[in-house]
């Protein structure tokens, strides 16, 4: 079930009756999780749990939500969205025990409704990695996605994520939604070179959600040999070198031979 994201009164009627009526919470950080419940007025058995956590304490939770009502929340916000859950769901269906949901918070969609950018598609890409090259692979690969673009990111980051952005995705719009339902809340628009100059030397403090615009279709995002390579790369996993080379010249203006060769030569080095 979600929870706020930062500012408490979000928390929903349903999601306080429920855990107020939950034989077991599974948390991330019983901490955490201890203060929600503290504010709501609520004492109820909280127990760890994380995707990673080992096989039998998946299997515990199951068998006791056959029986009983437990609930699962993530520090803050939705889980499952770049949080634990996704395995305890999928084992507790296949186990035919019933799974409801709690809906509620989310900084991916508070973010998206703030930023001014087209809702109509987006796609939700979680948090970009660490590594420079590693950003740039993803943006590649997203390049030529026809939707708006969410991603979590963080203070110390944010300047070099959007220098990467730019470079690979072009100029785009884009928005950093920074400290949601919380009392610095903003939203910070411009285009990813104009914001990365903000960024570059004053990391923002507090979590952030950054927004990019889908690409304009008057102008196909130009790609470097290593952009393509890295395109190429993504798209060969689930398509032949002759669709993945279409697909990537169609989307960036490109030519469709000599995309294909670099396809085929990708292929050839695995
Ligand atoms: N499951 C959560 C959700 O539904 O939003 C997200 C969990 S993820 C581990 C945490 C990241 O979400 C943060 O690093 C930040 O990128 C984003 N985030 C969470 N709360 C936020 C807020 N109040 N304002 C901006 N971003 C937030």
């Amino acid at each position: 079930m979600a929870t706020p994201i930062g500012n408490l009164g979000d928390v929903t009627a349903r999601a306080k009756a429920i855990l107020a009526a939950a034989d077991l919470i599974a948390c991330e950080d019983k901490r955490v999780t201890g203060k929600l419940l503290r504010h709501l007025g609520i004492k109820r058995p909280l127990t760890s749990y994380h995707d990673h956590s080992d096989a039998r304490v998946r299997d515990d939770l199951i068998a006791r939500a056959g029986r009983e009502v437990v609930a699962l929340v993530s520090d803050a916000g939705t889980p499952m969205i770049s949080d634990p859950g996704f395995k305890l769901v999928r084992a507790a269906r296949a186990a035919g025990v019933s799974v409801v949901t709690v809906p509620g918070p989310s900084a991916a969609i508070a973010a998206l409704t703030l930023a001014g950018l087209p809702t109509d598609r987006f796609l939700f890409a979680g948090f970009l990695p660490n590594k420079s090259k590693a950003r740039r692979d993803v943006a590649s690969e997203l390049a030529g996605v026809r939707a708006t673009l969410i991603f979590y990111d963080t203070g110390p980051r944010i300047g070099a994520s959007l220098a990467d952005l730019a470079e690979v995705l072009g100029p785009r719009e884009a928005a950093v939604a920074r400290e949601l339902t919380k009392l610095h809340e903003e939203c910070v628009t411009g285009t990813l070179a104009e914001l990365a100059a903000r960024y570059a030397d004053a990391p923002p403090k507090g979590e952030i959600v950054l927004v990019v615009a889908p690409p304009l279709d008057a102008a196909p995002v130009a790609l470097d040999d290593a952009a393509i390579d890295a395109a190429l790369r993504a798209l060969l996993v689930e398509m032949p070198p002759s669709k993945a080379a279409r697909d990537l010249a169609r989307r960036h203006g490109l030519d469709r031979d000599r995309v294909y060769a670099r396809a085929v030569a990708i292929k050839d080095e695995r």
